[in-house]
């Protein structure tokens, strides 16, 4: 490309001028970028990954600028004060602090976290009455065996099954009781289902465990994981409202057409999340190679939603990190964080994952908390009161995300995270979660990931 314009058709580059003097932008010509040896680098997404990526960039002096769908940054880490206080209604903990990239910027910035500890739990039988520790241990080394041996079975296996086959195929010697069967379904919910955002007839028995993980407790932000998000965009050009349509590229540089205007640069840094690359409701100019659109198709979008109840007070046992409660037949919610350990304030955090949260997520809001009050209501009694306001969360409805993370489904293949990485004729990278071998699926894997690319453009001889 000699020059900017040579990739604009004229229609668009005038739409392009209008806008950049409307809000101000400058920007160089090809030349004299060459000339000024600072390359320019388009990020598409403010999530994690493409904030990680700019920062990383721009003190490596890259001219980096940043465009954004939503009217707010921060993508999957969405910190919501609505209620009167923070709460995280996307990512919420820092999985594992040691080492952990995330845990060190919290550190290093003087932001508060706290740890959350799940042994501190209580479940409740579908009775209303408490199970006891005991059953509650030796359910999990019951749920942990079923599992080991699903694997050990799949790893014999030629080829790739469901983890649900695998599971089924684990479970023929093992007699349990009814609550013990209740008990380890609640597990591979809690563990499985909502954890990876799928179910177990989805996940693949060869891939449900990839990646690796840190050691350490699991942290949360009591006043909002957006401070993460706000100090890595300090100073960076942030263009939000910018929805990404089309992504052209050439062998010199690359232009991004939103539903406002058109920018240009040397390179473009994609962090657009699985779900939207999926939906095809991006145009890639030339298409994205086979084999990248191939991993795009075998790769799934899982889901976990959140409900989070303000109650106008208190009516659970207070120093209880989290609850459980045990359904009869069908899936139910069935497990609760205890939020008021974090804000000090009377609230419930409910998760729901994979298809029962698709399920719920089609029903009205009144519908959802009805459903939760009922549960709560054989736990605690008639008594307790009504929440005075909820938050719903339905991620695989949101045009931004397409759902919560990223899976491996049968017939995928941790391979294909590598494939969705690849870069394009140096000049389109790939970040984000999905793209993360090693630590999908998390805030910490979507950041290294940023990282990752920034690396790989600096030192690359572009
Ligand atoms: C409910 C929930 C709970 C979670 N819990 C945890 C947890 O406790 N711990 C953990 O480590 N991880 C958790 N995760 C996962 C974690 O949030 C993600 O892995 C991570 O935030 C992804 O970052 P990213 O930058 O890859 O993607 P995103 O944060 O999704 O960033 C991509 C950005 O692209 C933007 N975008 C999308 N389409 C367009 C478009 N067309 N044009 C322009 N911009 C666009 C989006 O708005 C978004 O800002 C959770 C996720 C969810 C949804």
């Amino acid at each position: 490309m000699s020059s900017i314009k040579s990739l604009l058709n004229r229609r668009r580059f005038l739409q392009f001028s209008l806008f950049a003097s409307t809000v101000g932008l400058s920007w160089a010509c090809a030349e004299n970028r060459v000339q000024s040896q600072q390359k320019k680098v388009l990020i598409i997404g403010a999530g994690i990954a493409g904030l990680a990526a700019a920062r990383e960039l721009q003190q490596n002096g890259f001219q980096v600028t940043v465009l954004e769908g939503r009217d707010r940054i921060g993508g999957r880490i969405y910190s919501d004060r609505s209620l009167g206080f923070p709460v995280d209604l996307g990512a919420s903990w820092i999985h594992g602090i040691t080492d952990n990239p995330i845990g060190n910027l919290a550190r290093e910035w003087n932001i508060a976290i706290k740890p959350t500890d799940f042994d501190n739990i209580l479940l409740y039988g579908s009775n209303g009455k408490l199970i006891s520790d005991r059953d509650i241990d030796s359910s999990y080394e019951i749920y942990e065996k079923i599992i080991d041996r699903a694997e050990s079975l799949a790893e014999n296996s030629e080829k790739d099954l469901s983890l649900a086959a695998a599971i089924q195929q684990s479970l023929t010697s093992q007699t349990l009781t009814p609550q013990q069967t209740q008990l380890v379904q609640w597990w591979m919910n809690s563990e499985l289902i909502i954890d990876r955002g799928a179910d177990l007839e989805n996940l693949s028995a060869w891939w449900f465990d990839e990646g690796e993980s840190f050691d350490g407790d699991d942290y949360i932000f009591p006043q909002g994981y957006d401070q993460i998000i706000n100090g890595l965009a300090k100073n960076i050009d942030i263009q939000r409202q910018q929805k990404v349509m089309e992504i052209n590229t050439s062998n010199s540089g690359g232009s991004v057409t939103t539903d406002r205007g058109n920018f240009t640069a040397d390179v473009a840094i994609v962090t657009l999340p699985l779900g939207v690359l999926k939906s095809g409701n991006i145009k890639f100019d030339p298409p994205l190679p086979a084999q990248k659109q191939a991993a795009i198709n075998r790769l799934n979008m899982g889901v976990l939603n959140k409900v989070v109840l303000k109650f106008p007070q208190k009516f659970w046992p207070e120093d209880y990190h989290g609850f459980g409660y045990l359904s009869e037949g069908e899936a139910d919610f069935g497990e609760f964080l205890n939020w008021s350990l974090y804000s000090e304030k009377p609230a419930l955090m409910a998760f729901t994952g994979g298809s029962f949260a698709r399920q719920i997520s089609q029903l009205s809001e009144e519908e959802i908390i009805d459903r939760i009050m009922r549960i709560l209501r054989q736990n605690y009694g008639d008594r307790i009161p009504e929440p005075e306001s909820a938050i719903v969360t339905r991620w695989n409805q949101d045009p931004f995300a397409f759902g919560s993370y990223s899976y491996i489904p049968v017939g995928g293949d941790s391979s294909d995270r590598d494939l969705l990485a690849e870069p394009v004729n140096q000049r389109l990278f790939f970040a984000g979660e999905a793209t993360s071998r090693d630590y999908p699926s998390t805030v910490h894997g979507a950041y290294l990931s940023g990282i990752r690319e920034a690396k790989r453009l600096i030192n690359s001889n572009m």
